[in-house]
């Protein structure tokens, strides 16, 4: 891969109708790394003239571009070479990340790999899929047909930067449209390098644009009201949401949004405590809890809650907590300085809300360590909101039924989990849980060709699959006359 001057391995530009460019203003913005708390790259600052002239270039390359219309195995041949090259430069890919966010680098590694693995399973699934033949009684048949929708404009948040962005561009691609992607402001630079890849594979131009810039009254809002785009698939907060929603609508856009969560984690008394115990750890404290399927409300039945708690404080506390960059490290910063201000803030809650900090609190720079909360009353903030940090509530409770009625308690919807070895039990509870994934005896765990989103305040609409084509084609009935005799 080689990139053209200005641009180079700490100054990335947006990438436009096949080119790196500068924004056409020319500004740029620091992009700071939360660890040492210094800027470590310049990236290009878009404008809404920016956002315009990349839709503009996605929308010409949709039109009259190569890339609709040479089929799936001429599109599933350039990806497979995109997640060739993703894994030669896993290391590159894995430390923009890890500079921009503080995300330790084997989780980074851990997401890079995903992320190729995005790219080929959708470029995979678009080759391999059927679609419907529908044999008809009048001596006509039906058959579908799966037409890309067009122009997708694809946001994403910080906190997975490439594996969220690969997730949602890779099945538009495979099915033939065009994108923009806008990658978070905090979080630009692995999007960039993504992009660069995508050309060096092959991807005409046009295919691929990435956008840099904020959300609200800038870059963000100008995609999404562009009558220009075809399909907006979002993941990011519930409230931003909703925003997206509202001025999607006003041009009838289909939007797919993948939103905010306050996942119930319920541990049953005949569960194995120490699958258990590493789980739920895991679902709080890894990426620092910044994980919207995190398992941020804990539920332990009485039976096993003193034990439990005894071994989770101790698994905790041992998180190996440093520098990003070490491969030993476990637990970094918070992804930014206003992220920290916000999640340190619900400690501050407790005195007024009610609960106790077990273990935890905030730590050195833009740190916080892994908390661990009790006693906290369900209506306290801390048990209501996304915290989107590494701090679990965690309370006792009795039965299954007071159980599941607590775990749905809540405006959102994305994801539980539920140990027990009880079968029937896993069975049930999962059943009645309000929510779009469940995990049984596990946690993270996931198969591609499943729907993935959430209910309620979480999300609308499913990706994954069958569910992508979805979403990302226009399905279209075909209905022919086979036997002219027929009357
Ligand atoms: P955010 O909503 O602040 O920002 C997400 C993206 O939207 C960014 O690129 C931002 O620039 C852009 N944006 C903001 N306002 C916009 C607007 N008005 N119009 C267009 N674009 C706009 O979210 P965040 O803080 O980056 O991410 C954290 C949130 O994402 C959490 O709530 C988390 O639960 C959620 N999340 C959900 C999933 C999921 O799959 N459901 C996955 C990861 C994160």
């Amino acid at each position: 891969m080689t990139t053209t001057a200005p641009f180079s391995d700490t100054h990335f530009g947006h990438i436009i109708n096949g080119e790196e460019v500068a924004s056409l203003d020319g500004a740029v913005m620091d992009d700071i790394n939360p660890y040492t708390q210094q800027p470590w790259a310049q990236v290009a600052l878009g404008s809404p003239a920016d956002a315009d002239r990349a839709v503009a270039a996605a929308r010409l390359a949709f039109d009259h571009g190569p890339w609709p219309r040479m089929g799936f195995e001429a599109r599933q041949k350039i990806l497979h070479r995109l997640a060739d090259l993703m894994d030669e430069h896993a290391h590159e890919l894995a430390m923009a990340d890890c500079r921009d966010m503080g995300k330790p680098i084997t989780q980074a590694l851990h997401d890079v790999a995903r992320s190729a693995w995005n790219v080929r399973f959708f470029a995979d699934h678009a080759r391999l899929t059927a679609a419907e033949t529908l044999p008809m009684d009048s001596g006509h048949h039906a058959y579908t047909r799966y037409e890309s929708a067009g122009v997708v404009v694809a946001i994403s948040p910080w906190n997975f930067p490439l594996m969220l962005g690969t997730w949602k561009v890779a099945p538009a691609l495979a099915w033939g449209n065009t994108v923009v992607l806008k990658p978070a402001e905090d979080t630009p630079v692995s999007a960039t390098i993504w992009a660069r890849l995508a050309l060096a594979a092959g991807m005409p131009p046009g295919v691929l644009n990435v956008v840099h810039g904020y959300g609200p009254d800038s870059v963000g809002s100008t995609l999404t009201a562009d009558a220009r785009v075809d399909r907006i698939t979002f993941t990011g907060e519930s409230t931003t949401g909703k925003a997206i929603s509202a001025v999607a609508a006003a041009n009838l856009i289909p939007v797919s949004l993948e939103l905010g969560g306050k996942g119930a984690n319920i541990v049953f008394d005949d569960a194995d405590l120490d699958n258990a115990v590493h789980w739920a750890v895991q679902a709080i404290f890894r990426n620092a809890g910044q994980v919207c399927l995190a398992g941020s409300r804990l539920y332990v039945q009485r039976g096993i809650y003193d034990e439990f708690m005894r071994r989770y404080i101790v698994a905790a506390q041992a998180l190996r907590i440093g520098d990003p960059t070490d491969a030993t490290t476990e637990f970094g910063p918070l992804a930014s300085q206003t992220h920290f201000r916000k999640v340190s803030g619900y400690f501050d809650t407790l005195a007024t809300d009610g609960g106790q900090l077990l273990t935890g609190g905030v730590g050195e720079g833009w740190s916080v360590r892994p908390s661990i909360i009790v006693d906290a009353p369900t209506d306290a903030r801390v048990c209501r909101e996304e915290i989107f940090g590494p701090v679990v509530v965690v309370a006792p409770f009795d039965t299954e039924a007071e159980v599941i009625a607590a775990a749905n308690d809540t405006r959102y919807g994305l994801n539980a989990m539920v140990f027990t070895r009880d079968l029937s039990r896993a069975h049930r509870v999962s059943a009645r849980l309000h929510a779009g994934t469940i995990w049984v005896n596990c946690f993270f765990i996931r198969d591609l060709r499943a729907p993935f989103g959430g209910v309620g305040e979480s999300g609308v609409g499913r990706e994954g699959g069958m569910y992508s084509r979805e979403f990302f084609t226009e399905p279209k009935a075909v209905i022919m006359q086979i036997d002219s005799d027929h009357t």
